[in-house]
């Protein structure tokens, strides 16, 4: 046995879901084929979340306990190759999720982590691709600019780095300025905020939205800044597993 699939045989995750391929409905990677890998825990309550199935004790039940090596061949089996991995949540940043990076990587696949930045464990610098999504006000939270510099040390540059801000009013927008003025290297998404994470969105709702983010950008001459809408959201409503 080597040591690789010593790792990979030793870790046990907590997964709410496994689903795929889809494509990347947000973000830098919007629209790149994926397989998400949803862990199950979150130590945030957002107001908007959109995924409290992956989040609330109550759907603990839910939530299947995989073996590394289990996760792997889900995604194989499902991609058929390799593939980018969306590693997301509830916060995928809570468990050690290093073996399974590392035995993707040696079965080809990439791997990209989706995280609020409260918690910055060692292995975010073996990802490909990292994207901090820290809490603006009108979630009910606020990631710290401490917390997210934590987790930039832990990256230390290896992976590929961006922000996602979701915006649904002006105090997030600002929250989003701030931040983009502390790490002007870094590039920052705007997200479209969806208000109705549960039954059907309004996609003239959304789109508004998406008109008055964007020209609010523009009246600030803010041209750093990309916004997007969630593409899935617009495809596929609010419905899981796409
Ligand atoms: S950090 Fe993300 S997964 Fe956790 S509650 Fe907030 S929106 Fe939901």
């Amino acid at each position: 046995m080597t040591s690789e699939s010593a790792q990979v045989r030793s870790g046990s995750l907590r997964i709410s879901e496994i689903f795929g391929p889809t494509v990347q409905g947000e973000g830098a990677l919007m629209g790149r084929p994926t397989v998400f890998v949803r862990t199950g825990g979150c130590d945030y309550r957002c107001q908007w979340c959109d995924t409290l199935y992956a989040v609330l004790p109550e759907y603990r039940g839910d939530w299947t306990s995989w073996d590394t090596s289990a996760v792997l061949e889900e995604v194989d089996r499902l991609a058929g190759g390799p593939i980018l991995v969306s590693l997301s949540g509830g916060n995928p940043a809570l468990q050690d999720l290093a073996p399974l990076i590392r035995g993707g990587h040696a079965r080809g696949h990439t791997f990209a982590l989706e995280t609020q930045g409260s918690v910055a464990p060692s292995w975010l610098g073996e990802l490909d691709h990292l994207t901090l999504s820290p809490k603006g006000p009108s979630s009910g939270h606020l990631t710290g600019l401490a917390e997210l510099e934590a987790c930039l040390e832990a990256a230390n540059s290896a992976p590929e780095t961006v922000f996602k801000v979701v915006v649904l009013d002006e105090r997030d927008y600002d929250y989003a300025r701030s931040l983009a003025g502390n790490y002007t290297e870094i590039p920052i998404y705007l997200q479209v905020g969806n208000p109705e994470p549960e039954g059907d969105p309004d996609p003239g709702e959304l789109m508004e939205r998406f008109r008055w983010l964007t020209q609010r950008v523009l009246a600030d001459g803010w041209h750093r800044a990309r916004v997007l809408p969630q593409l899935h959201v617009l495809a596929w409503g609010n419905s899981r597993g796409v």
